[in-house]
């Protein structure tokens, strides 16, 4: 039985490592739609590669590119934004939302509102939309699966267990490439050493939240909306080899962790093939090789991103949108060499101090709520 899928974000990282498991069973897939940014010679070569129905640009700048990379093909080119969020709403019995920022929640709402199943990496746009996504997941019957390491980790460890009994979902935090930095080190972080991650390969932005820990305090508003435990009975633990994915902790103390190696391949997979199981090529986990697993608390002193986004969780309405702009704006302004690193978390600290909208209920109002919130951090930045 073959099943179709639309992959949002196809150059990406995560894209890659989804197309490298589709290619492995191909008979299995029939592409309906692959998307990019701007980067139309590769997208039109794997749409190519993979017979997809369509092709979509996210930069409408490029579709003339896109077009000639698709003569000759019965491939259709569109591109811009809605044309992303049109080919969102072609059916697919799965969709891998897998753009990067929040610039992947309209697709992403788009495939939700089919109510068939959203493979989840872009955790911007559930930061963002948060109430808004979720409720529409619950409106549509759609099947939301995580594909973020730690949270595919924790939907494994609460199959088949009521929330209720829980006592403890534990995400777990490699600590980034500047875990072991002193303090007075981090302000002259580069990019360059910010993106070089010790476990993981993964796109720039995630690199860079990695190493401010953004990333798990943007993973633990994710964890709050997936799995409605409450903020009070969600925690980050650092794990520098990253083997244990997370853990859930039950009321009777058994404590459920799930393993394996630092390969997006592996929860990927476990989503593309829910509630079955599906090969991977990835190396069996050598755990007497590995040797070793520690544990340690986060140290919020050097990484107030944790604490930000716990209160950006805990004060909820606008606040997890207005943190999560603030961030990809001066994100891209460290990428772009225009903001020490340390400044990256002051930053959001600073916008989430003196943007306070009113909590959104649309998603026209999320997408309003991040725009107002860029510029104003942009501003900030950047002061005329
Ligand atoms: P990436 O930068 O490697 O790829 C991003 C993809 O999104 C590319 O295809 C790019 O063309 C597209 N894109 C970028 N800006 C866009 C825009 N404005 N409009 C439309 N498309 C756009 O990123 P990645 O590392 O693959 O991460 C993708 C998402 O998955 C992020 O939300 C990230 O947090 C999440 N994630 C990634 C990993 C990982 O290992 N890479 C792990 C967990 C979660
Ligand atoms: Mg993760």
């Amino acid at each position: 039985m073959t099943r179709t899928i639309s992959i949002f974000g196809a150059t990406g990282s995560i894209g890659a490592s989804t197309l490298d498991l589709i290619r492995r069973e191909r008979d299995k897939w029939k592409v309906v739609a692959l998307t990019a940014n701007g980067n139309a010679d590769e997208l039109a070569s794997l749409a190519r590669e993979f017979s997809a129905d369509c092709a979509v640009v996210a930069d409408e700048g490029c579709l003339s590119r896109l077009r000639e990379g698709l003569s000759g093909t019965p491939i259709r080119a569109a591109g811009g934004e809605a044309a992303l969020t049109e080919a969102a709403s072609l059916p697919a019995d799965v969709t891998v939302a897998a753009i990067v920022g929040c610039a992947g929640l309209a697709p992403t709402m788009a495939a939700i509102a089919q109510g068939r199943t959203v493979a989840l990496a872009n955790k911007e746009a559930l930061v963002s939309a948060g109430e808004v996504m979720m409720a529409a997941v619950r409106a549509s019957g759609a099947t939301l699966l995580p594909v973020d390491s730690e949270h595919n980790a924790i939907f494994q460890c609460l199959a088949g267990n009521d929330l209720e009994h829980v006592r403890w979902i534990t995400l777990t935090a490699s600590g980034g490439p500047f875990r072991d930095w002193p303090a007075e080190r981090l302000a002259h972080a580069t990019p360059s050493e910010a993106v070089k991650h010790p476990n993981w390969s993964m796109g720039a932005k995630i690199s860079v939240d990695s190493a401010t820990m953004m990333n798990k305090g943007l993973e633990f508003i994710e964890a709050y909306h997936l799995f409605p435990v409450g903020t009070g009975r969600l925690r980050i633990i650092v794990h520098p080899q990253s083997i244990v994915h997370s853990m859930v902790e039950y009321r009777d103390g058994s404590t459920l962790a799930q393993l394996g190696p630092s390969d997006m391949r592996v929860p990927i997979a476990s989503a593309l093939a829910w509630p079955a199981r599906m090969d991977t090529p990835c190396a069996p986990l050598d755990l007497a090789a590995i040797g070793e697993l520690t544990f340690r608390a986060p140290d919020e002193q050097r990484f107030p991103a944790t604490r930000l986004a716990r209160a950006a969780a805990a004060a909820g309405g606008a606040c997890p949108a207005v943190l999560n702009a603030a961030n990809e704006v001066a994100v891209a302004a460290f990428l772009g060499g225009k903001l020490g690193f340390t400044r990256i978390a002051a930053q959001v600290e600073e916008t989430l101090g003196r943007f306070a909208p009113p909590a959104p209920t649309t998603l026209a109002e999320v997408i309003a709520v991040d725009a107002e919130a860029r510029a104003r951090t942009r501003e900030m930045l950047e002061p005329a």
